[in-house]
């Protein structure tokens, strides 16, 4: 097991040499913080060093986020955004934590031994955030439509954003929730319209016209923005 440094939440893995003259602090590509130390430092001489090299860390990790191409995979370093309702939020990564993925309204908190399957957790809390959030959506659009779908599901569809079932299930992929709020109510009202009218038949665009004016302007961005947010690609649809 290697030596670490838990401070403001940040984990570093302390790597002592004899070789060492003097403490360093190195980010690495992977987002990881190694903190250099002499043989013998004394642990408490490493906090106080490193606490006062914290602000320095912290611009260096959003600098590197900020930098990294906005791939369609996360790395899950410390620093990263990831976007829930159109807004971004920090990651941080956590040495012990009661859970392996928490939200706490400002950052999303992963679990350091959670890490390798931190899609999996993502892609949960997204379920089950959004099976709430969604049902309220759809409740308050059902009027502008006159449509109400027998039950909201979240789940994985795919390439897909949304899809009407025959019994009149509505059903939402989970990276949808990633979308501003006016993205994800065009795809709402999508959805309801089809309970009126399966098919991309004239009456169908129709219905939208009437229940949101601005749709196609909706429709576009949602285009666009799945491009550089995670887990979507620009096949969706
Ligand atoms: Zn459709």
């Amino acid at each position: 097991m290697s030596e670490t440094l838990t401070i403001d939440r940040l984990v570093f893995e302390v790597r002592r040499s004899p070789r060492r003259k003097t403490l360093g602090l190195t980010v690495d590509r992977g987002g990881e913080l190694v903190l250099h130390a002499p043989d013998g430092s004394a642990s408490d001489e490493l906090v106080r060093w490193t606490k006062s090299k914290l602000l320095w860390v912290h611009r260096k990790l959003l600098s590197r986020a900020a930098l990294a191409p906005q791939l369609a995979e996360p790395a899950f370093v410390s620093g990263e955004n990831f976007t829930f309702l159109g807004r971004n939020y920090r990651l941080k990564l956590l040495r012990d934590a009661a859970a392996a993925l928490e939200f706490d309204g400002t950052y999303f908190l992963l679990c350091v031994s959670a890490r390798a399957e931190a899609t999996k957790h993502f892609k949960a809390w997204y379920v089950r955030k959004g099976r709430e959030w969604l049902s309220r959506r759809v409740q308050l659009l059902s009027r502008k439509v006159t449509a109400t779908p027998s039950r909201v599901s979240v789940r994985d569809l795919g390439h897909r954003w949304g899809s009407c079932g025959k019994n009149g299930a509505l059903y939402f992929n989970w990276r949808l929730l990633q979308m501003p709020t006016r993205v994800i109510d065009y795809v709402i009202v999508h959805e309801l319209a089809h309970l009126r009218e399966p098919h991309h038949a004239p009456a169908f665009w129709r219905i939208l016209d009437g229940s949101l004016h601005d749709w196609r302007l909706r429709a576009e961005e949602l285009k666009v923005k799945a491009r550089d947010i995670y887990w979507c690609h620009d096949r969706m649809r």
